[in-house]
């Protein structure tokens, strides 16, 4: 069976202390349910967060990284940095890195190679605006997307790959995809991979929905057969918000 995920993208929230805060609330909190949590503190915060939850099973991930293992890329974090204070999973893709970082599929195909060559694990985003989807063309600009920043990889890769389907109109709008078209939408992405690598890689890839998913309308959306879980924006800045998510399977 899939693994079920539910991953808590705080984006640029919380210094230091209201991170910790935020944990404490976290550690209070009971799951009921069988999916993996994680959380994505700003970079500043990880490795306090990876003290506070050391004894925890929620993992501390990382928003981003460069492709490169070090140099002259002031302001950047490479993947051996966020290795060296504990950081196994790295999100990649973001739809707020593509518009206002002019991360290109391109540039995302080298950071995911990086983050693999550090055995990292990585959860790929990606998702298209609302123009694409009035015009009908949601299903090619997510397949360009996938094709053009995974399908150089040989199939093996994909075992520490997690897909994270993010519809840019559905993210931070309180409009959410409808569970029809978020299953949809996640069959396609599935036969897509089905296509190029077989089944048995397609049905072993967990892929994650996100925009606006919230404790009303969670289990509604994971009860969905091709949905495997949630990346979290705004309700995971609430413990009990982001907790009744998680218990949503
Ligand atoms: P919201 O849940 O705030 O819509 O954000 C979704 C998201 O971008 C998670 O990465």
């Amino acid at each position: 069976m899939r693994k079920h995920i539910v991953a808590g993208n705080w984006k640029m929230n919380n210094d230091l202390a209201q991170s910790e805060l935020l944990i404490t609330n976290l550690l209070r909190q009971n799951k009921t349910s069988d999916a993996e949590v994680m959380i994505a503190p700003t970079f500043t915060n990880l490795k306090q967060a990876f003290e506070s939850l050391k004894d925890n099973t929620i993992e501390v991930i990382a928003q981003n990284m460069h492709f490169a293992e070090n140099g002259a890329y002031t302001g950047e974090i490479s993947a051996a940095m966020l290795k060296s204070v504990g950081v196994k999973t790295v999100i990649l893709g973001h739809s707020e890195r593509r518009a206002y970082f002019n991360e290109t599929d391109a540039t995302l195909a080298k950071k995911v190679d990086a983050a693999l060559a550090n055995d990292m694990r990585i959860i790929f985003c990606f998702g298209e605006e609302l123009q694409d989807r009035k015009s009908d063309n949601h299903e090619a600009v997510v397949e360009g997307q996938i094709k053009n920043a995974l399908f150089h990889l040989e199939a093996d890769a994909f075992k520490d790959i997690v897909l994270a389907y993010e519809p840019v109109w559905a993210i931070g709008t309180g409009e959410t995809a409808s569970p029809e078209q978020a299953q949809d939408m996640h069959a396609f992405i599935r036969k897509t991979l089905a296509d190029k690598y077989g089944s048995a890689v397609a049905d072993s890839v967990s892929i994650l929905y996100g925009g606006s998913v919230k404790p009303a309308n969670a289990k509604e959306i994971f009860g969905k057969p091709d949905v495997d879980g949630g990346l979290i924006g705004g309700a995971a800045l609430n413990a009990e918000d982001f907790f009744a998510i998680v218990n949503a399977f």
